[in-house]
Order: C-alpha cells, then sequence, then structure tokens
C-alpha cells in the first residue's frame, strides 16, 4: 500500500471525516459533522445528490427522483442544529395533497374532502392514526435505544395505533372501510418499498399522517440539493471522486490511481452490499429481498400538461402484484405515480429490482404508459411530448442498491419503520448512514438518520 501518498494525517482536535457518497444522506451528514467541527470530505463516485439530479429534458430542468416531500419537521430539526437562520426550500403544500387514486372501485382523493361519500371511513383511519401524529418526528431522529424516554414514548404511540397488526395489509383490514379507500391505503404502503402485506403497520399509516400536509420546495425538488451542498461548502467540507476500497481496522480509503487517504473516522453513505464489497467481505448471495426499482419516464410538452399534480394509478389486485414483485417478474399492472407541472410530465412506473434496461420501446413499459394514459383518460399524451428521457432499474443499480431497489433490502416486518435493521456503528471508526439503515423512509427519514447518526457520534469517543 503506498502509504506515502496518504492524503491527510489526523488531528485529535478536529477529526478528520470520510463521507462515502454524496446522496442527501452523505451531504446531511456532511454538513452536519463540519459544523461540529469536524474536516469532513465527501467522496462520490458520479454526481452529487444520488437519487436527486437534475436532467434536461427537451430544454426544460427536471429534478428526478423524489417529488414528495413529507414530515418538513425533520428538515426543520436539520436547519436548527445547523443554525441555519434562512430556509431556501421555501415549502409549498403540493395541490391535492397526495393526489387522486384511481382504484379498481372508483376514484378516491386523499386527503377525501368534506362532503364526499368516502369521509366518514376517512375520519375514521385518522382517528386510528392519530396517536402516532406527535410522535413520529421523534420516531425519525431519535436514536432508536430502549433507554431513551422519548424513544419509548414514541414507541408506545405507534404500538397503540397499530395494535396487534404487524403488517399494514393487517391494520388495513381492520379498519373495514370502503374497497376504494382500502385500495387506496395499501397503494401507500409501497412507500416501504414493499407491498402491502410485507410492509410494515406505520405505513398504512402514512396516508392519514402526510396526507393534508405534502409539500414541495417552490423551486422545486433540486433545491433541496442545492441547500445541502450549499451548507456543506460554507463549513469547508471538501469533495473528491470514487472510492475504490475501504479498510475499517486501518481507517483508510483507496482511490482511483491507488492514492490512499486516512482519516479518523469513516460513515458510508452507500448500499450496505456496496459497502461489503469495498470492504472485501462476502455479499451474500442470493441476495434477501429487495424493494422495489422504477421506470421514470420525463417527458416535456410544448403546453401545460391537462392533469393534476398528482395522480396515482394502483395495482389492479394486490396479491398478483406482490407474486410478481416477490419473482423479479412484471406485475400485469403496476403502480403508477403521475405529476404535472406545467409543461413537465414525470410517470413513475414500479418495477421489480433485477437491474434490467427498461426503455420506452419494451413491451411492459408500453404497456403500462398505454394504461396510465387510458385511466387518466388523456389518450396518446407522450407521443405528444416534445421530448422524453427514461431512467430505469440499470440506472438505479449503477450508484445505488443492488438491483436498483430504491430502498435497500426488504426488511422483516418486525425490524421495518422505526426499528431500524442496520446498526448505525460497524466497527469502532466505521458508521453508516442513508437508505440502506433506514429502508421505505424517502427523505425524512434519510435526514433523520443523519440527525441521530450526528448525535450518536458527538456523545462517543473514536
Ligand atoms: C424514482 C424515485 C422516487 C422517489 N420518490 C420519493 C419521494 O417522493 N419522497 C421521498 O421522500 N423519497 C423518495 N425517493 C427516495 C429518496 O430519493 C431516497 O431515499 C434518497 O434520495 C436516498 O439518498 P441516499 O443518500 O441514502 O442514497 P443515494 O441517493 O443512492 O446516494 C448514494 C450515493 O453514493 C454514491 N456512491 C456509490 N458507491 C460509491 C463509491 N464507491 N464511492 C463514492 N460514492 C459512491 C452514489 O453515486 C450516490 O450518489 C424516491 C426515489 C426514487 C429513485
Amino acid at each position: 500500500m503506498p502509504f506515502s501518498k496518504i492524503l491527510k494525517v489526523s488531528d485529535p482536535v478536529s477529526p478528520t471525516t470520510a463521507i462515502i457518497g454524496g446522496g442527501l444522506a452523505g451531504l446531511a451528514l456532511a454538513s452536519l459533522l463540519a459544523q461540529r467541527g469536524h474536516s469532513v470530505t465527501v467522496y462520490e463516485a458520479d454526481r452529487l445528490g444520488g437519487k436527486l439530479r437534475r436532467i434536461d429534458v427537451g430544454g426544460l430542468s427536471f429534478d428526478t427522483g423524489p417529488s414528495l416531500f413529507t414530515f418538513p419537521g425533520v428538515w426543520h430539526r436539520v436547519l436548527a442544529r445547523l443554525k441555519e437562520g434562512s430556509d431556501l426550500l421555501d415549502l409549498r403544500p403540493l395541490p391535492g395533497g397526495l393526489g387522486l387514486h384511481h382504484t379498481p372501485f372508483g376514484s378516491v382523493p386523499l386527503p377525501v374532502p368534506p362532503g364526499h361519500a368516502l369521509y366518514a371511513d376517512w375520519l375514521r383511519v385518522c382517528a386510528a392514526a392519530a396517536p402516532v401524529a406527535p410522535h413520529v418526528e421523534t420516531l425519525l431522529t431519535t436514536p432508536p435505544r430502549f433507554t431513551s424516554p422519548a424513544f419509548l414514548r414514541a414507541s408506545a404511540a405507534l404500538a397503540r395505533a397499530t395494535g396487534p397488526h404487524l403488517t399494514a395489509e393487517g391494520w388495513i383490514r381492520a379498519r373495514r372501510v370502503h374497497p376504494g379507500l382500502a385500495h387506496a391505503l395499501r397503494t401507500h404502503a409501497l412507500n416501504a418499498g414493499l407491498p402491502p402485506a410485507d410492509a410494515p403497520a406505520l405505513y398504512a399509516l402514512l396516508p392519514a399522517l402526510i396526507a393534508g400536509h405534502v409539500c414541495r420546495p417552490a423551486g422545486g425538488m433540486g433545491v433541496l440539493l442545492d441547500s445541502l451542498r450549499g451548507f456543506c461548502v460554507a463549513r469547508g467540507v471538501q469533495f473528491r471522486g470514487a472510492v475504490r476500497r475501504l479498510d475499517a481496522a486501518s481507517v483508510t480509503l483507496t482511490l482511483d490511481g491507488g492514492e490512499v487517504a486516512r482519516h479518523d473516522l469513516l460513515v458510508s453513505a452507500i448500499d450496505p452490499a456496496r459497502l461489503a464489497a469495498l470492504r472485501g467481505l462476502p455479499v451474500h448471495s442470493p441476495l434477501p429481498r429487495r424493494t422495489v426499482s422504477g421506470v421514470a419516464v420525463y417527458a416535456a410538452f410544448a403546453q401545460t400538461v391537462p392533469l393534476p399534480a398528482t395522480s396515482i394509478i394502483p395495482p389492479t389486485d394486490f396479491a398478483t402484484f406482490r407474486a410478481a414483485m416477490r419473482a423479479g417478474a412484471f406485475p400485469p399492472d403496476t403502480l403508477a405515480l403521475v405529476h404535472a407541472d406545467g409543461p413537465r410530465l414525470a410517470v413513475l412506473l414500479t418495477a421489480p429490482a433485477t437491474a434490467r434496461p427498461l426503455k420506452l420501446d419494451h413491451p411492459w413499459v408500453r404497456a403500462q404508459l398505454a394504461r396510465v394514459e387510458e385511466m387518466l383518460n388523456v389518450p396518446g399524451l407522450l407521443a405528444s411530448a416534445s421530448a422524453v428521457s427514461v431512467l430505469d432499474p440499470a440506472h438505479y443499480a449503477q450508484g445505488g442498491h443492488p438491483g436498483g431497489a430504491i430502498y435497500s433490502l426488504g426488511s422483516p416486518v418486525w425490524r421495518g419503520g422505526p426499528l431500524h435493521p442496520q446498526p448505525y456503528r460497524l466497527s469502532p471508526r466505521l458508521w453508516q448512514v442513508g437508505t440502506g439503515v433506514h429502508p421505505g423512509g424517502g427523505i425524512p427519514a434519510i435526514l433523520g438518520g443523519a440527525l441521530i447518526v450526528d448525535e450518536l457520534l458527538a456523545g462517543s469517543s473514536f
């Protein structure tokens, strides 16, 4: 090992910390640790932002990846810990909340408005979820320790709200609501990356907890990336390229050209299977169940797209959908999320995490897009786009999780949600953060995870 090329030497006053992965999790933690006085370097193999990146389609800028911002209180906690007085995000409620769900039993808006035939059923769902509402932020931002009173209180509230039901499917059935509303609730269990029969019960409560508070930065989701990058730059965070090997014992990274960088502390913000490969550890094969992947279609139009902000077309039958996802096969009809924003249209099709390229000419993609157009009554819409770009499981697999799984591995239900399946500290000087630790949580969970790791690191000797 050419240690003559070591880049950094440890400094006990200002620990040198390497963060491997410059996605939202890596950038959030980098800014928090830099705020604490660490000398931080973020190593990013591709583009900062990971799954959130800007692409140009037909001269229009699109923010890819996440499109819904939920639990904004977690973001406000990040700002508070960074002592940032102003907030570039300027979060705005999304018109229509979680959108119109085109279920086989009729259309269901979430939240269900007063006067709607399903309003009484919706109120019952909200009442059943209510005990957990004041505690979700705590669950997202507090180290999951049974010695923590805040975590215990929040877990007890969650246990009260979920009752004896382990899975989202069990909780929804017990509500005995109209099949259309039940179908819409099942759809959101997929926020765990897993079908409702495999997702923890907490995910069935999500629509009631978030439907009235879904938002997006006024300037688009890309502003979140701009903000986090800006916080890092302002605090002196350095940026470097890909890590090719990692040795936790000597706290060293090997970079391109054999260059070796030594730090006091390493934090992985990449998928656990990728990390294992970097460490030369066996990656279990076959891998346990993965969460879903997706085909994201971004289309630019000459005029405003005549659709509401968010439309959701669920699978017709969740049992068939689940069987297909488990087998890595194409479901006959999949979940489609459609976002329309002026002349921009995004259609996100849920696909099995096979790492396969899936372009517009693939028969399954063609059939799913035709179904979307039929359900939304906009035949030939995509054909009239001025430009279209597609991100598929092969794309998501490049820098992310195996097969392009959006939320890493699927955990058993009793280890999902707040009972995080992966430890934060893997060895004395190697920690981890990001979707590998918080599957199924999206932005709130990975920002909350960064707050948790920051807090744990502040109280630890490493
Ligand atoms: C289509 C889609 C829709 C989504 N919708 C939502 C939504 O509406 N709301 C929501 O909250 N969440 C949503 N999510 C989830 C959200 O985008 C993710 O939870 C979040 O972006 C994950 O961030 P991360 O930093 O953990 O991982 P990533 O974004 O995967 O970042 C990991 C980074 O590590 C880098 N890397 C990998 N290997 C190396 C290496 N060897 N050396 C250096 N760098 C390396 C990668 O290049 C990548 O940049 C969506 C995701 C997708 C894909």
